[in-house]
């Protein structure tokens, strides 16, 4: 880090490569877990990106501000227009990101791996 070595301790969930990352001061530290990705199929036989959630915590700031956090990013903001023939399978794909956000809740909240 910024030329010198040093200890990162990490949350359990992270898996942040920080060696890769060359963070050069410990407030740049961030912690993140595998980002999950809602994937919903289309008509063509692809399959678009809706949202990623990953749990995240940085080592700087107050007590409160290193708590770990859910982070959804949505990776499109175009409109997804759906056939009658395609809600089922978009429907149990938001159903499941529904489940896997509660997962990522519990990671913050006490640091088990449940993903
Ligand atoms: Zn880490």
């Amino acid at each position: 880090m910024n030329g010198q070595r040093c200890a990162v301790y990490c949350p359990s969930f992270c898996v942040t490569d920080h060696v890769a990352e060359n963070e050069r001061h410990l407030v740049d530290v961030t912690h993140e877990s595998t980002v999950l990705d809602l994937l919903v199929p289309r008509q063509d036989g692809s399959v678009q990106l809706l949202a990623t959630a990953r749990v995240m915590a940085s080592d700087a700031g107050s007590e409160d501000e290193r708590r770990p956090i859910i982070a959804v990013d949505f990776e499109d903001v175009d409109s997804l227009y759906l056939l009658p023939s395609e809600v089922d399978a978009v429907a149990e794909r938001v159903a499941a990101f529904e489940g896997w956000l509660r997962a990522l809740g519990k990671v913050a909240a006490d640091g088990a791996i449940a993903v």
